[in-house]
């Protein structure tokens, strides 16, 4: 098996060059949520190119859609479509837009809007049981996502219907785009309130990738009650200058800062190989 955490910086490469070309994106979200994605689209999740059509296919929604740029890079690296389609990542006339678009193979579903992820994740789940299908579905939304009322409706949903084929996940970096989520609508006691809803519910180091995957294992043998994961992350994780900062919500690094990232990036890599 490929190693996940050298996977995982690798891909912190790819979307900070991805971002740095393009002159957009969501940078500090990305690298708070790739470790996730990784442990999902190299351990966990049943879906490849081959099989994405597939009725029996894992499904994952990405809720906090402005992580597009993390998305593509993992479906680009694994395969989904060629990595050179990114080389015109938000530019006219393209498909890869700065939220994840249906038309681009490996997409379930359009998400960005925030607050509907997980209620089309819910469906998913309810119509896996209704066709007694085995497939599970995974969710992942930013703690900044869970002040819209939408999702609290699709956590008392996943919960009368049972829903124990779905996996949610919180990318939890304790940041949205105007700041501390702690300022901007209090999430304190947040384990209690999906646990007050039905869930069962799981707290681990988020950009940890070996508990990542022991939390989604986990989840997979829990039985009549949806799983949510609330991983703890670091907003920016792996740059340090980006790490816990609201600015780098969505700001594009200088040609200085660009270089300065890379080194860091390629640093921790020289590091990961040394011991794997
Ligand atoms: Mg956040």
């Amino acid at each position: 098996m490929i190693d996940l955490k050298i996977k995982a910086y690798e891909l912190r490469k790819d979307i900070v060059t991805l971002i740095y070309n393009a002159g957009c994106g969501h940078i500090g979200g990305d690298l708070s949520v790739i470790d996730i994605l990784v442990v999902l689209y190299y351990k966990h999740l049943n879906c490849s190119p081959e099989t994405i059509d597939h009725p029996d296919r894992d499904r994952f929604v990405l809720s906090k859609g402005h992580a597009a740029e993390a998305l593509y890079c993992v479906l680009a690296d694994r395969g989904f479509f060629p990595k050179s389609d990114l080389d015109n990542y938000s530019g006219f006339k393209s498909k890869y837009i700065g939220h994840p678009n249906n038309e681009v193979n490996g997409i379930e579903v359009n998400t960005g809007s925030l607050g509907h992820g997980l209620s089309v994740a819910v469906g998913m789940a309810i119509a896996g049981k209704m066709d007694n299908k085995d497939y599970r579905v995974y969710t992942v939304l930013g703690d900044g996502e869970l002040d819209e009322g939408s999702i609290w409706e699709g956590v008392m949903a996943a919960s009368h219907y049972q829903l124990d084929n779905l996996t949610a996940i919180v990318d939890r970096n304790n940041l949205q785009i105007t700041g501390w989520t702690k300022d901007v609508m209090s999430q304190d006691r947040l384990e209690d309130r999906w646990a007050a809803f039905g869930w069962y519910v799981i707290t681990i180091p988020g950009n940890d990738v070996d508990a990542i995957d022991r939390a989604i294992e986990k989840a997979k043998n829990i039985k009549g009650k949806p799983t949510v994961i609330i991983a703890n992350t670091i907003k920016g994780c792996g740059v340090s200058f980006m790490e816990n900062q609201a600015g780098w919500h969505h700001r594009v690094p200088n040609d200085e800062e660009y270089a300065k990232a890379m080194e860091e990036l390629e640093a921790k890599l020289e590091k990961l190989r040394r011991v794997s």
